[in-house]
């Protein structure tokens, strides 16, 4: 007899992993494996302390993200109104439809770069466009650390990491950082299994 455990968490991709830097393919059809990869992502999300994730960081290329943003403060736009109740959110095939000229620092991190922070400028206010799980249309205003946070995640379906964004100040050192972990986490596959 054999016993089959199953990982409540998946094991989180590492830059220098070829699929951090694909563009992930979008989601046809909402089918019950993309609902259970959905939940796996989760749980996997909470598990290693993030506020996002996106699918190609559990190693599956696919327009997939999700959200675990933080309701402190709650903003003032319709999108942190509405979607910061709504957390943990799944977004499907998301994309940027406008944004502001306006933009703001934030200290950035990412569970595929683990114990390197750098800050990064984006658009303070972004139009978000994407499918929720049930198959709904969302349209919606974005602000805050949402913005920043859907964002970053979108950058991951398009292949981009977080530490090409970083200011120019800060580019140097988080590519020495970089490349450190590239080389340590290049002897395990780039694959980090625990928290
Ligand atoms: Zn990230």
């Amino acid at each position: 007899m054999t016993l089959k455990t199953m990982q409540p968490y998946l094991a989180v991709h590492v830059i220098g992993d070829k699929v951090l830097q694909t563009s992930a393919a979008p989601i046809a059809e909402i089918t019950d494996q993309v609902r259970e990869m959905a939940q796996r992502m989760i749980a996997t999300m909470l598990a290693f302390n993030g506020i996002g994730l996106a699918a190609p960081q559990v190693g599956i290329s696919l327009r997939l993200v999700t959200l675990g943003v933080p309701t402190r403060g709650n903003g003032n736009t319709p999108g942190e109104a509405v979607l910061l109740p709504q957390m943990p959110l799944v977004l499907i095939n998301p994309r940027i439809i406008s944004h502001c000229e306006e933009t703001t620092m934030h200290e950035e991190g990412c569970l595929s770069v683990p114990s390197i922070y750098g800050h990064v400028e984006r658009p303070s206010v972004v139009v978000l466009e994407a499918l929720k799980l049930d198959g709904s249309r969302l349209v919606i205003e974005c602000g805050g650390l949402l913005a920043c946070c859907i964002q970053h995640e979108i950058d991951h379906l398009n292949g981009t990491l977080f530490v090409k964004r970083v200011i120019s100040d800060e580019q140097y050192e988080i590519r020495r950082k970089a490349d450190e972990l590239k080389r340590r986490y290049g002897m395990m596959n780039y694959i980090r299994t625990s928290p």
